[in-house]
């Protein structure tokens, strides 16, 4: 065993670098382990989107790295709406004119993570790669973590960054609360900007004739886009997943040349899941990202919210490191669960809502859909609804006004 740290981070995704990378702003010996070989590329299509807000964030992390990251992606120029084909609303954006941070950057999931690794390594934090933890106890006074391959950590506190399956989460146990609702997407990834020329634009499509009616969502990204489509059950998804389904229905909705560029097909069942506290009973280990809670993919989420658990938890760690008194630092902890828990709830709600947006399951709703989109011409707050719902209400959710 090595000597103890003051912090432990298990898992290399999005939350467990960026805590690292706030933890040594801070300060903080870390050591961040991680289960994969280096250079081992996660397959599958992840988040896009990154928020100014979560730029600024990371801005705070590492001088230089917001910018870089919004160097790196993209801003479409247009966000058209489609009502069963035809546009109905379209939402300029002037990406001339943008000084400072951008409103968002597209990039794919792995870029941002690659991001990430460059400031941990200028940070000087190298991960621990192919240490699959397997059990983790916690006492009053630290944390001992073992690894498949034989590692074992002491520390005084862990962040639990190793995703939705976290073996840290069931070692404790903590349970999730929620369920997996009955939405099903299928997400294709395909590679390069579009043959024809055309500039970035995002598509949302409601009722897409050439799906059967299904909704569809098509998102540029730095080197390519994704198409999402809302499929009606599992089994549905199963149908529109298969490769020859794909090409099937693929060219129906984006350029030939396009559909000939699939980079991978992912599917996913929607999970709204929020871990029952953020904490262990001795408040040493802190749950963050996907460890601590899972949502659909809409309004970007996801990845957001899990870097900004990962700089909470990160400064509650620090707190607590430098608190006087057993209590104040269980306090410190404890804020932490209470805060971010919060934000996890308010966002699993909002998720909610623009599932039920989707999903227009009541006949007022597709009615309301309908009427909104004959009408969006001349009344454009209408056709920016459409455009906004399927994201889910927005507005600051944290004590600190943040948006995730
Ligand atoms: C198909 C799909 C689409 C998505 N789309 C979006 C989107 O559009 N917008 C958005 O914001 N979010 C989206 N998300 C969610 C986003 O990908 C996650 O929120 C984000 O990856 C969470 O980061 P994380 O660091 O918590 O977890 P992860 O990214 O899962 O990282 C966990 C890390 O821990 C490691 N690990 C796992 N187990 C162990 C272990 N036992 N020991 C050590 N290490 C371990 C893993 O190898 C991994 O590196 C999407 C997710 C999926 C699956």
């Amino acid at each position: 065993m090595s000597h103890e740290q003051e912090l432990l981070v298990v898992g290399a995704g999005p939350a467990g670098l960026s805590a690292a990378l706030a933890a040594r702003s801070l300060g903080v010996e870390v050591t961040l382990i991680e289960a994969d070989a280096r250079d081992q590329e996660r397959p599958g299509s992840r988040a896009l989107f990154v928020h100014q807000e979560t730029l600024e964030r990371l801005g705070r992390l590492a001088p230089g790295l917001g910018e870089k990251i919004a160097g790196f992606g993209i801003l479409w120029q247009v966000a058209r709406t489609f009502y069963r084909g035809k546009e109905v609303y379209a939402r300029r954006y002037d990406t001339e004119q943008v000084s400072g941070l951008p409103p968002y950057a597209s990039l794919r999931q792995l870029d941002t993570e690659r991001f990430l690794l460059g400031a941990c390594r200028a940070a000087g934090v190298e991960p621990v790669w192919g240490a699959r933890v397997v059990s983790v106890r916690s006492d009053p006074n630290g944390v001992t973590v073992r690894a498949e391959n034989g590692g074992e950590w002491r520390a005084r506190y862990v962040i639990a960054a190793d995703g939705a399956r976290s073996a840290v989460r069931t070692s404790i146990p903590i349970e999730m609360d929620g369920g997996r609702s009955s939405d099903y997407r299928v997400a294709v990834d395909l590679s390069g900007e579009d043959p024809g020329g055309a500039p970035a634009e995002r598509h949302l499509h409601y009722r897409h004739p050439a799906l059967d009616g299904r909704n569809l969502l098509i998102v540029p990204f730095t080197g390519g886009v994704q198409v999402d489509v809302q499929c009606r059950d599992p089994a549905d998804g199963e149908a529109l997943s298969d490769p020859d389904a794909v090409r099937r229905w693929l060219p129906r909705v984006v350029s030939r040349e396009q559909a000939e560029r699939v980079l991978w097909v992912s599917r996913y069942p929607c999970l709204q899941r929020v871990a029952t506290c953020f904490t262990d009973e001795h408040r040493r280990v802190l749950l963050a990202g996907e460890a601590a809670h899972l949502f659909a993919p809409l309004g970007a989420r996801g990845m957001n919210s899990s870097i900004a658990d990962a700089e909470a938890a990160a400064t509650a760690v620090c707190l607590a490191l430098r608190s006087t008194g057993v209590e104040r630092a269980r306090g410190v902890v404890e804020d932490y669960d209470t805060v971010r828990r919060q934000a996890a709830r308010h966002n699993r709600a909002r998720v909610e809502g623009a599932l039920r947006h989707l999903r227009a399951e009541s006949a007022w709703s597709r009615l309301a859909q309908a009427g909104a989109a004959r009408l969006a011409s001349r009344l454009p707050r209408l056709g920016a609804w459409l455009d906004k719902a399927p994201y889910g209400p927005r507005g600051p959710i944290t004590l600190r006004g943040g948006l995730y």
